[in-house]
């Protein structure tokens, strides 16, 4: 334990005895300065050299664009195994990726706990899902329930890695492939799944999708990536999606296309370009930050990460954590979170609530043929956790400090007074 020698948290009132710091949802004095958080995507100047870069360039789009090959293959030799072709969101590269499985079956399984536009592909693919609920300790899909679900029905399994967690789940991808699944990984939030990450060795599965849009790892824009060892899904792509750019460069339209304009953005892969050849620091960073935050609040009562910050290889998009609410006095439901939250924030922690539902309450078409209180573990997630932002570069130590000073503060408070304080705040 480190770093809190400085701490100012309980102080002595004029009568001498200790008296809890006033928190800022109260009145008091934020922890964190004003302006001393750097927002991702992070701009630096070279970011809009490179976007003029384009616009001297002339040519603003075609999937052949020197900038799109040349960010396809290197995130391809990052990668160190897998082919690359950019499209134009990592929902779209969901999309492609289940059309081009869709003959070898009509269901896919996938975790409640999930994002709506992840899930939404499958339906837009003429699939239909079937929906499981999350393992505590990863906030990825159980592969035990998973396995049950398949069947000769099934055409692939959708494993969601969230937050930037690595959700391996080795014996539901064997169980899919014994039986003839598809295994697609979204690693929208999870650039790094897309690495060596089972002891030295890539996942095993046939597509992996990635986002690069401006709130991922590659903070890009509007772009999306068809990652998979199979030229076949590879050549797909353009099936799916190009009906007006051959990969030529030919101007013609291509009769045999769905017709789904998911082409790249070239402004998009031209920041990408830069953030590729960073990435690897980017994720040190991110990791070290979740860390050294984790190991100065892991001794406060009733908080836990989603997935444990020190195993290091996952990608921190964010760092997520929830909050056992009896530990803190409350009954279960979200109203420890909202306290905490809305404190936290007031703070100056950029501390975000995710969903709040399961994933079909989300998705009109389907709602009605789930019911949230059968995956209680979703339930329980989504009722309790919340994340903090902003723990990739140029943040650093220091502010994770600040963070940290500010977690202390907040539970101090609880600590002192209960749930009544959070009463107070609710109210007021
Ligand atoms: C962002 C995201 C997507 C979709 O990516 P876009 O590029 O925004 O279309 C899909 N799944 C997950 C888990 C995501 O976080």
């Amino acid at each position: 334990m480190n770093g809190f020698g400085a701490l100012r948290l309980i102080t002595r009132n004029a009568t001498g005895a200790f008296s809890v710091e006033k928190l800022a949802v109260f009145g008091g004095k934020p922890v964190v300065p004003q302006g001393r958080v750097t927002p991702w995507p992070a701009a630096e100047k070279k970011h809009s050299d490179a976007l003029r870069g384009v616009v001297d360039g002339g040519r603003y789009h075609r999937v052949n664009h020197p900038i799109v090959s040349g960010l396809e293959e290197s995130l391809a030799r990052w990668t160190g195994k897998w082919q690359v072709r950019a499209v134009g969101s990592g929902t779209a590269a969901i999309h492609i990726e289940l059309d081009y499985v869709k003959e070898r079956g009509e269901q896919v399984v996938t975790a409640a706990l999930n994002w709506p536009g992840a899930v939404g592909p499958i339906t837009i693919s003429g699939l239909q899902p079937v929906f499981v609920d999350v393992d505590m300790n990863l906030a990825g899909i159980d592969q035990r329930a998973a396995a049950e679900e398949f069947g000769p029905n099934v055409a692939a399994v959708l494993v969601t890695h969230l937050f930037g967690n690595n959700v391996l789940v080795p014996d539901a991808r064997s169980a899919a492939r014994a039986q003839g699944i598809a295994v697609i990984d979204d690693i929208c939030q999870s650039i790094g799944a897309a690495k060596p990450i089972v002891d030295g060795a890539h996942l095993d599965a046939d597509a992996l999708a990635l986002s690069g849009n401006g709130a991922k790892h590659l903070g890009a824009g509007e772009l999306g990536f068809v990652i998979t060892e199979d030229a076949n899904l590879i050549a797909h792509v353009d099936r799916v999606s190009l009906s007006s750019s051959s990969r030529s460069g030919a101007r013609i339209f291509s009769p045999y296309s769905q017709g789904y304009n998911y082409r790249p953005n070239v402004f998009s892969s031209s920041i990408a370009n830069l953030r590729v050849t960073e990435m690897d620091t980017q994720l040190q960073i991110r990791r070290d930050n979740s860390k050294l935050l984790w190991e100065m609040i892991s001794e406060l009562v009733g908080i836990f990460p989603l997935f444990n910050p020190s195993d290091c290889d996952h990608s921190m998009l964010n760092f997520p954590l929830r909050i056992e609410p009896a530990a803190l006095g409350f009954a279960p439901g979200p109203a420890a979170r909202d306290f905490v939250v809305k404190s936290l924030q007031a703070e100056g922690v950029p501390i975000c609530v995710w969903l709040t539902k399961p994933v079909f309450e989300y998705l009109p078409d389907i709602r009605d043929n789930w019911k949230a209180a059968d995956f209680p573990n979703t339930v329980k997630l989504l009722d309790t956790m919340f994340y903090v932002s902003e723990i990739a570069p140029p943040n650093d130590g220091e502010l994770m400090k600040l963070y940290a000073e500010a977690f202390h503060k907040v539970w101090n408070a609880l600590h002192k007074q209960g749930p009544k304080v959070a009463a107070g705040a609710i109210s007021g």
